[in-house]
């Protein structure tokens, strides 16, 4: 069966929406726990991606450049990072990191702030 690029790119588009908000909400200063939790999370994501021959690309990546979870900056910049990696490859421009700032934003609010979720 032939593929849909369009549909692919809207998967794409709303799932990285999520990936990103994801690490923007993760803890500044995790737990043991809670690093473990997310980066099982990217690994079952990678492995799980609806697209097939995308999640094949994306668990190369994650095998070169292994998820960063020890804060929530490094856990952002990482993802960044991976995304730009997936960028190069489909010949899109490169996503300035230090812009990423409050770029994804949850809505949840500030009394949520220090929340894990
Ligand atoms: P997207 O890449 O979807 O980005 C959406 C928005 O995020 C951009 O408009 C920009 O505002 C912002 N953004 C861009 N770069 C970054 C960054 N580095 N960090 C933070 N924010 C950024 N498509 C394929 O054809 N082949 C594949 O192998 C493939 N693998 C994929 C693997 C994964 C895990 C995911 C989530 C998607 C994959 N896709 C793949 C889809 C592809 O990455 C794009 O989502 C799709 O092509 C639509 O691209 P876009 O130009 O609209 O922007």
């Amino acid at each position: 069966k032939l593929g849909n690029e369009t549909v692919k790119a809207e998967l794409g588009r709303a799932t990285w929406k999520y990936f990103h908000t994801v690490m923007a909400r993760f803890p500044e200063a995790p737990t043991e726990d809670q690093k473990e939790a997310l980066r099982s999370y990217i690994y079952l994501f990678a492995r799980l991606y609806p697209c097939g021959e995308c999640a094949e690309h994306f668990m190369q990546h994650l095998s070169k450049y292994p998820p960063q979870v020890s804060s929530r900056n490094a856990a952002s910049g990482w993802a960044c990072f991976v995304h730009n990696e997936v960028n190069a490859m489909l010949g899109k421009p490169e996503f300035d990191c230090t812009n990423l700032g409050e770029f994804y934003d949850c809505g949840c609010g500030v009394d949520e702030e220090a929340g894990e979720g």
